[in-house]
């Protein structure tokens, strides 16, 4: 017999990406959900803070989005990408496709895709989103949580299930990490990144926007997406202590000259000068841990789960997948907590795991050998 969903209280912490996208999973079932943020709405926020401006959504992340109505919506504001674009260092450009014709990934905005889900998720009527609510501690007993606002007020709730989405750093996770046989494994790279944007010309594209474009340099590597207003955010990614070797604006030319000449009258001499000195490189770590759940009270999703690395292009996917997974072992057992909770981790921890040790694996690869003509045989079965 179906076990009743719609008593139970769902409780979504983190209303990022995954979180925003779970709210509707559980919604869609019947369950009673709430999603606690401890930022403010970012559809009300004049700066979205956060990581990259653009992501690359890929066939998993795809197949999430549709359970929920919501492929084709997303797809018409992103831009498809059929190929890599790779930049030489005598600015030849050489395009090694995705896949067949008529394949791609696409190009979509950060900030719009979590507020198009956050809006999604509010058209259920069996959800409630709050924000500004920081997670502050929680017990694996009770399932009561500790919720801290920005004008210093507490408040406490009790959920059934708690769903962990709260990104790399979660709150969620730290009280796993008192439990007995769970595992734990946190990496940074020795490389960071950092975003710079590359305008219209003459209100066009820069360069053809339906490719990831690479320069792949060994120790460097810079790669640009396109966004719907023609510009394209570049990342370019290199070690910390290089970063911080460049302390002038005429350092970033001379740098620039040096690798990736073709895109200094791209980006703009002036904007070069200052944008590289308006954030520091960001740092990129890798997260594995085991299992993803306490009982039948608590599970991890997303980053909360498995940061990984941004070289495989498959963070967000892989945490949009884990959704679906969820839900097909919800289906299965018959939305049974005490049997679906350790049927996730069962499943869905090699998978995760495997995506992340991709993604690490393409943090060489991609700098390395992406001109070389096994790079460009392996493609044919890789995403990035
Ligand atoms: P997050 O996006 O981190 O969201 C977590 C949310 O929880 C946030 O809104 C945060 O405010 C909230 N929160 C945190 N702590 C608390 C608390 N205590 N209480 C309440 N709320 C809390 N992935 C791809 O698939 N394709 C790409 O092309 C891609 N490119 C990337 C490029 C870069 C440079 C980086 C760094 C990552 C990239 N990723 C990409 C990975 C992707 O960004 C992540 O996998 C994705 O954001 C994970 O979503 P999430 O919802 O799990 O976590």
């Amino acid at each position: 017999m179906e076990k009743s969903t719609d008593k139970k209280k769902v409780i979504v912490v983190g209303g990022g990406l995954v979180g925003a996208l779970n709210a509707c999973f559980f919604a869609e079932r019947g369950f009673n959900v709430e999603l606690f943020e401890s930022r403010e709405d970012i559809r009300r926020a004049e700066v979205v803070k956060g990581r990259s401006i653009n992501l690359a959504l890929s066939h998993r992340g795809r197949q999430a989005l549709k359970q929920v109505g919501m492929e084709d919506k997303i797809v018409s504001q992103g831009i498809p990408m059929n190929s890599r674009m790779i930049h030489s260092l005598n600015g030849k450009q050489s395009p090694i496709p995705y896949g067949k014709k008529g394949q791609f990934i696409l190009s979509v905005d950060r900030a719009n895709l979590n507020k198009e889900l956050l809006t999604k998720a509010e058209t259920y009527p069996n959800t409630k989103l709050n924000f500004d609510h920081k997670l502050l501690d929680w017990r694996a007993e009770t399932g009561r949580m500790t919720f801290a606002r920005s004008d210093g007020s507490k408040e406490q709730i009790n959920a059934d299930l708690i769903v962990g989405c709260d990104g790399a750093f979660s709150a969620i996770r730290k009280q796993f990490l008192r439990r007995s046989r769970f595992d734990y494994s946190q990496t940074y790279i020795p490389h960071g990144y950092m975003e710079l944007t590359m305008p219209p010309i003459d209100g066009e594209f820069a360069m053809k926007p339906n490719y990831l474009h690479i320069w792949p340099r060994n120790t460097f590597m810079m790669i640009a997406l396109p966004n719907l207003d023609k510009t394209f955010t570049c990342t370019l990614f290199m070690p910390f202590d290089e970063f911080e070797k460049i302390t002038t604006g005429d350092e970033v030319i001379d740098f620039f000259q040096k690798y990736f000449p073709d895109a200094i009258p791209l980006i703009g001499v002036d904007a070069l000068k200052t944008d590289y000195f308006r954030l520091p490189g960001q740092a990129m770590v890798s997260i594995k841990c085991s299992p993803y759940h306490i009982e039948d009270k608590c599970v991890l999703m997303g980053d909360a789960a498995h940061a990984v690395v941004p070289f495989y292009g498959q963070g967000m996917n892989a945490g949009f997948e884990d959704c679906i997974v969820f839900g097909e072992i919800l289906d299965q057992l018959n939305n049974d907590f005490s049997a679906v909770l350790p049927e996730y981790s069962r499943v869905r921890v090699p998978d995760d795991h495997a995506i992340a040790d991709l993604a690490m694996y393409n943090y060489i690869e991609m700098r390395a050998h992406v001109n070389s003509k096994w790079f460009i045989f392996r493609k044919h079965v890789d995403n990035f």
